[in-house]
Formats: structure tokens, C-alpha cells, sequence
């Protein structure tokens, strides 16, 4: 099913973004956890591309497995990143000829060690590049969601300039956004306005991540540059040396972030949930009592 048909049927919708485990024994692990989030019957599951293009055949056949196999809504990651235009249209062929009715278009990052992104020769520049390409290549085909960055894209000098950039791609055929993470729903309720501002009109799904453990705030920062709220800080600081406590912090600010977010309007909510369920399906579980599905 495509995703905007959901929109229309579902009041929220929640979705779960995994990535493909990288050998057998996290393999083993990731079935596990998919089996815990099917439970929640989610709106549809999202697998992401591997950074600098990499794991393109995992990648593929965890799609092909989770939506054909399992039976969910499924949207693909894929990026541009070291593929020629042509080898990139043939994928989105080869995903749409796995039943794939929901692509998530990225440009990416430059693989490892390469500070700046530069696209392969016959390659697209840009994600709004590659969305006009697959959705004049597909027409309907596909439903078609773009990433945006409420605290701006770290290559992007200004958030309104990322924003003119966001146009692009929603004007290419983007149905819908998804923010990178962030903890702070004022900047999501603000660039939500400026989108409004400039006439940016679709869905934009808040991606959530709770914090589970310490260590990874420093990683969550340096990712996005994302804003930790004082009172988060504070709290996740009481606890640092009480790794549960730490973990309970992170999800009781996520249940607390989600019910604020959907109660004022937020379409729904789209979990990274880092190929984990615990606290996952605990958020999920809580805000479900409060929010209709
Ligand atoms: C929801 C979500 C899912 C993601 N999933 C993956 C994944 O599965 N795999 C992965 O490797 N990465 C993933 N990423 C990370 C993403 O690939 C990086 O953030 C990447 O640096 C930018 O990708 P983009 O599609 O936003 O690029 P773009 O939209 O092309 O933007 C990148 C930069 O270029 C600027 N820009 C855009 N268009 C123009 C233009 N016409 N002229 C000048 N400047 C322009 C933008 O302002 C921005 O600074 C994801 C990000 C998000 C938010």
C-alpha cells in the first residue's frame, strides 16, 4: 500500500526505521526485535541504504524480505551516492519489481573519510535531482518521501536556504518529509511554520529517537547537531551513572515528546529505532492510550 493512501485512512500514522543487520548473530537479534514491533501493527517499516551506497544487496533483500515474506508496508531508502543515473533508475526498477510502493530518495554522504559529497560523473547532484528523475521516470508508481532537517543541514549555510533546497524536492514530486532526529519540539513547531512561510504544504513525520543510553548523546550532537533541552541534559546527567535510569529518562521524555508533538498536530511519528523494540514498543504502547491510531 502507498503511503499517502495510509495517510488518508490512518488518523497518525507510526512507522519503524531499521537497518540491515551487518552478520548472523545481529541478524538473529533484528528478527527478534521485527517480531516484537509487527505486534504494534505499524503504519509501514522503513529500511535504510548503507552509508556511502554500501550494503546494496542486503539492503535489497531485506526490503524484498519484509514486504513480500512478512507482509509489511515497506519504504526503501536509497541514495545517490557513487551511482550513475542510469544504474540508480534501474534500481528503483528492480524495487519496483519487488512489490516496493514507498521509496524514501536521498542524496547521502560521502562514504567515510571524504569530507565533501561529490556525485558520480553521470550522477545526481542532489536529492530533488534524483526524485524528478524517479518521478517522471515512475509516474505514480510510487509514493515518495524526502529527508528535511529542522535544524538545518550541516552543509547548508542557512535554515533558509536549506529550506529554498527543500522546495526542490517537494516540488520534484516529494509527497511527504521526514526530519532528522531532534529533541526539541520548538524547533520542530517553527520549522514547521517556515515551511508553511514557504509554501511547503506536505506531511512532515517527526523522526524520533529515544535515548537509551549516555554515550549516545554526544553521538546524536555530532550527527545533527541536534539541541539537547536543558531540562532533558539535566535529567539524563542525574542519572549518568545508573545506565537503567539513564534508559527510563530517555524513554519518558520520548512518550512525553510524542504525545506533545501529535497533540499539536504532528502527523505521526517515525521511530529510529537503531533495529531495537524495548523501548520502542514501550513509547508506542503508552502514547497509543492517549492518541488515536
Ligand atoms: C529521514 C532521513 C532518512 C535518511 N536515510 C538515509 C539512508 O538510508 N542512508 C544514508 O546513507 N543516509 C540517510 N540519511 C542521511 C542523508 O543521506 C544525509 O543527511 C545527506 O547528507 C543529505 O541527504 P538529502 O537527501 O537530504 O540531500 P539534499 O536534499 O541533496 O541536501 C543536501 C545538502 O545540499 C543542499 N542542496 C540541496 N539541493 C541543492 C541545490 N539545488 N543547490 C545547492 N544546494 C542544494 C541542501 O541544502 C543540503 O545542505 C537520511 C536522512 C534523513 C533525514
Amino acid at each position: 500500500m502507498k503511503i499517502t493512501d495510509i495517510f488518508e485512512l490512518a488518523t497518525h500514522t507510526f512507522s519503524f526505521e531499521f537497518f540491515p543487520p551487518k552478520d548472523e548473530i545481529a541478524a538473529v537479534d533484528f528478527g527478534v526485535n521485527v517480531g516484537k514491533l509487527m505486534k504494534l501493527s505499524p503504519s509501514f517499516v522503513s529500511v535504510t541504504y548503507g552509508a556511502g551506497g554500501s550494503n546494496r544487496e542486503r539492503n535489497f533483500d531485506l526490503v524484498n524480505y519484509l514486504q513480500n515474506k512478512v507482509g509489511l508496508t515497506v519504504m526503501a531508502h536509497y541514495t545517490c551516492v557513487g551511482t550513475s543515473k542510469e544504474k540508480a533508475l534501474a534500481d528503483i526498477e528492480h524495487l519496483k519489481s519487488i512489490n516496493v510502493e514507498n521509496l524514501m530518495l536521498l542524496r547521502g554522504d560521502p562514504p567515510k573519510g571524504v569530507d565533501n559529497f561529490t556525485p558520480h560523473p553521470d550522477g545526481f547532484a542532489h536529492a530533488s535531482d534524483l526524485i524528478e528523475s524517479v518521478c517522471s521516470k515512475f509516474k505514480n508508481v510510487f509514493s515518495t518521501g524526502a529527508g528535511c532537517y529542522p535544524e538545518k543541514h550541516p552543509e547548508a549555510d542557512t535554515l533558509d536556504a536549506d529550506i529554498q533546497n527543500l522546495k526542490e524536492k517537494t516540488a520534484a514530486g516529494a509527497d511527504f518529509l521526514v526530519t532528522q532526529l531532534f529533541f526539541n519540539n520548538q524547533i520542530y513547531f517553527d520549522f514547521l511554520e517556515k515551511l508553511r512561510n514557504a509554501d511547503i504544504r506536505c506531511r512532515v513525520i517527526p523522526g524520533i529517537i529515544p535515548i537509551t543510553a549516555y554515550s549516545q548523546i554526544e553521538r546524536f550532537v555530532k550527527l545533527s547537531n541536534t539541541n539537547i533541552p536543558e531540562e532533558l541534559a539535566d535529567r539524563l546527567n542525574s542519572s549518568k551513572d545508573n545506565p537503567k535510569r539513564v534508559m527510563q529518562t530517555g524513554i519518558d521524555f520520548a512518550i512525553e515528546q510524542c504525545r506533545e508533538l501529535l497533540a499539536n498536530g504532528a502527523p505521526g511519528i517515525h521511530f529510529y529505532t537503531l533495529n531495537k523494540s524495548g523501548a520502542t514498543v514501550e513509547i508506542y504502547e503508552t502514547i497509543r492510550k492517549y492518541v488515536p491510531i
